[in-house]
């Protein structure tokens, strides 16, 4: 599932590409995707220009001029992709819903799957991001914040880091990274942490966010045909989806195992 680094790497292609486009066509491939009926959306999508693109947790939000938004979130295996339309070979899913604009632009939403695109007006949008926790790469996220929320939690800490009412955006790939980065084992009890590792996690979180933004995420799919930065993540990935390979600060193998349902990957070594 795309995570603030993949969110936020699609974000800036959307910046370069839609942003003060007018939208002149509206396809929708899969009703169950968009919130309302097809012709409410496409009429109150055509002729309006998108202002700006701004993310939440795994959210994106369109503004439009007319003062409504778009929220849209990948779940687990949306892709967005834009195009001319005379390239749709390099589309990297089943296209869902398509906006055209009118340079001739489109811009898919793939396998949307459990993901969606909603039209909201900023009563709606406040109920889409309700609840929502931290903001890892905000000023909010301040230390005093940060052990306010895990003070008084007792379960394992890497479930805990990927609950989106308590830190909004991190998902199961960062949770691994950011845990081995802390040097903290992802089943160890929040209490059994201490303060020195609380934070040491709290220190590397948005420092792993960063560092994978600027390495364009781990989605390998292309979000346009000139995009050459989308997955350049996955080498400098530390212990993601790397079980049963050398660590790489102490050669020993990366366990894996599932907890909580997700795979998990570890240092013996390196982790307590
Ligand atoms: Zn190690």
């Amino acid at each position: 599932m795309p995570e603030i680094p993949e969110m936020e790497n699609y974000r800036t292609m959307l910046l370069r590409t839609v942003t003060g486009k007018q939208v002149t066509g509206v396809w929708v491939e899969r009703p169950k995707s968009i919130n309302v009926a097809v012709n409410e959306l496409s009429a109150a999508l055509n002729g309006q220009v998108i202002d700006n693109v701004t993310r939440r947790a795994k959210f994106l939000v369109f503004h439009l001029r007319g003062g409504l938004y778009l929220v849209t979130h990948m779940m687990l295996d949306g892709r967005l992709y834009y195009g001319t339309g005379s390239d749709h070979e390099g589309l990297p899913g089943k296209p869902h819903v398509i906006i055209g604009f009118s340079d001739g632009g489109k811009m898919f939403f793939c396998d949307l799957g459990l993901g969606f695109l909603h039209l909201v007006d900023s009563l709606g949008l406040e109920a889409e991001l309700a609840g929502l926790g931290l903001e890892p790469l905000s000023p909010d996220f301040t230390w005093e914040s940060f052990m306010e929320l895990f003070r008084k939690r007792r379960g394992a800490v890497k479930p805990l880091l990927m609950d989106q009412r308590l830190i909004a955006g991190l998902g199961n790939a960062y949770s691994n990274e950011v845990l081995f980065a802390a040097r903290i084992i992802p089943a160890k009890k929040i209490p059994e942490i201490g303060p020195d590792g609380l934070k040491r996690l709290w220190e590397v979180i948005p420092r792993i966010l960063r560092e994978a933004i600027n390495n364009g995420g781990y989605i390998e799919e292309k979000y346009a045909q000139w995009d050459n930065r989308s997955g350049g993540q996955i080498p400098h990935f530390m212990i993601y989806d790397r079980g049963g390979e050398p660590c790489s600060v102490c050669g020993n193998p990366i366990g894996e195992t599932k907890l909580n349902g997700r795979w998990t990957y570890f240092c013996l070594t390196c982790q307590h």
